[in-house]
């Protein structure tokens, strides 16, 4: 036990809450939760009555992979939290040609080859964890080369492994990852793609694991940015929080002051391309040895990256229980996605409007670009009146947003399964990591989600 807390953790999204609250329930810790936003959860952050009441947003578009069956699902369930959910998605459209389509009309496939189909879901569905990760390193492409004859099978699962991975080659796809996902839908939910939505939004999933914190005798304090990871020899001894604090200085000339929290065990639950902002990975000052430290710098910004808009509509544009989907928009010439969540959960809307989440997925440069991701937006905007005509004289109120590094490492050949961060440091016995950037299977939040089970199992001795 090192000052009031047994463990800290440096991060407050479904990660840091998750591992914190399986620490203190299953383990009888004390947690203290260190998070800089104003609010706990996120990326996950919802913010109710917002921006005008009646309305409830999440952080961009959101939906979950899996719902009831997902490893979000079975995270809150092990911290003793229940989570409700709205119906799972009928179908995914695709814009094509100037209207939205089903699969099966982008993709039609004669009697045979929907036979040669069921064939090859029967073998994702019967993969071994080994087979699959035999593939993590190789090409979605590859796979296809040498397991479906099928031209039309191969264009198919090209278009699901974009949704799974928003990357739009098969030549990038990580063959592992979208078998992986393909195996856990096929063998819970009898599908390639799933997709749901809390009842309450994003931070439904979140904010049940932060009262059980709290009922531990633990803290989730937000408004309290770390600054720094304090070693001493090869342990970490503390963590410095920056505290507010009336300077003359506009914020580009201003020094933060910082006070020490002592940590007896140190969970890291913030994503890899933000650890170099609060560990000092300077050559000889840093117990974290150089392989690990290059690796974490070499593949940090791989990561895909959205721009988008939340919607708040007077009428609906859709009345449908659908994901809308596009390879490439006809201006912004990027892979699509649309939900509009009030379907899955009228509550998030007031009684009549919808709120639509879309977005465009782009590469890291694009996205952490300012001058680009204006156009970018500017040309979302016109793709939009393409596939929802009339839709901006429905618009009460838009909320235009940018990630760079949405969810987690890019799905790519050796950027998943075990070629992933680790969740232990090496070298530090009570550094530990958790999140969608670490090891951990499954689309984003259930990829954080079951990286922080596997977390908890390792400092719990469980793993
Ligand atoms: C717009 C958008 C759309 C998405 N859509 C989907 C989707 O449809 N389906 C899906 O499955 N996933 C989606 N995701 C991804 C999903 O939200 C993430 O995978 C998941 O929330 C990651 O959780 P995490 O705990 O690993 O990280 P985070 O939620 O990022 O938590 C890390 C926390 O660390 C805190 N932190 C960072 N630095 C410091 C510091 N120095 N001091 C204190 N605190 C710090 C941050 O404030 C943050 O709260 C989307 C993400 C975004 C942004």
């Amino acid at each position: 036990m090192s000052g009031d807390f047994d463990t800290v953790v440096i991060g407050a999204g479904i990660a840091g809450l998750g591992v914190a609250a399986i620490l203190s329930r299953e383990g009888g810790e004390r947690v203290l939760v260190l998070d800089r936003f104003p609010l706990p959860g996120g990326r996950l952050m919802s913010f109710a009555d917002t921006p005008e009441p009646g309305w409830k947003v999440d952080v961009g578009l959101h939906m979950t992979e899996l719902g009831e069956h997902s490893s979000i699902h079975a995270l809150n369930a092990r911290a003793g939290v229940e989570v409700s959910w709205g119906p799972f998605s009928e179908t995914v459209e695709f814009f094509h040609e100037g209207r939205f389509v089903n699969i099966a009309e982008l993709v039609p496939l004669s009697g045979e080859e929907r036979r040669a189909f069921g064939a090859l879901l029967g073998r994702i569905a019967s993969l071994t964890d080994e087979e699959i990760a035999s593939w993590d390193d190789r090409p979605l492409s590859d796979w296809l080369a040498e397991n479906v004859a099928e031209r039309a099978l191969r264009d198919l699962f090209t278009c699901m492994g974009m949704i799974m991975t928003t990357i739009p080659d098969a030549a990038d796809m990580a063959a592992g990852e979208v078998l992986w996902i393909g195996r856990e839908n096929l063998r819970k939910k009898g599908q390639l793609l799933t997709a749901s939505y809390p009842i309450g939004g994003m931070e439904a999933l979140t904010s049940g694991l932060v009262k059980v914190v709290e009922e531990g005798g633990g803290e989730v304090r937000t408004g309290a940015p770390v600054q720094e990871v304090v070693f001493e020899g090869n342990r970490v001894a503390a963590v410095r929080v920056a505290e507010a604090g009336a300077s003359p200085y506009p914020a580009e000339f201003r020094m933060t002051p910082a006070r020490s929290i002592p940590a007896g065990k140190l969970v890291c639950a913030l994503p890899i391309y933000q650890l170099p902002e609060i560990i000092d990975f300077a050559e000889g000052r840093s117990p974290l040895p150089g392989w690990w430290r290059k690796r974490i710098t070499d593949i940090m910004h791989e990561v895909t990256c959205l721009v988008g808009f939340l919607l708040g509509l007077s009428r609906p544009v859709t009345d449908k229980l659908c994901f809308f989907s596009a390879l490439s928009t006809p201006h912004a010439g990027l892979p699509f996605q649309a939900f509009p969540a009030s379907n899955f959960d009228p509550s998030v809307a007031p009684p009549g409007k919808q709120l639509l989440h879309t977005d465009v997925v782009c590469e890291y440069p694009e996205a952490s670009d300012p001058f680009r991701r204006r156009r970018i937006l500017e040309e979302l905007r016109r793709d939009l009146e393409e596939m929802f005509p009339g839709i901006w004289d429905k618009v009460e109120w838009e909320l235009p947003y940018y990630v760079a590094g949405c969810d987690g490492l890019a799905r790519k050949p050796g950027l998943v399964g075990e070629f992933k961060p680790k969740l232990r440091a090496p070298g530090v016995s009570n550094l530990f990591f958790a999140g969608d950037t670490y090891v951990g299977r499954g689309l984003a939040m259930n990829g954080a989600a079951l990286s922080a089970m596997l977390c908890a199992d390792i400092i719990l001795d469980k793993g």
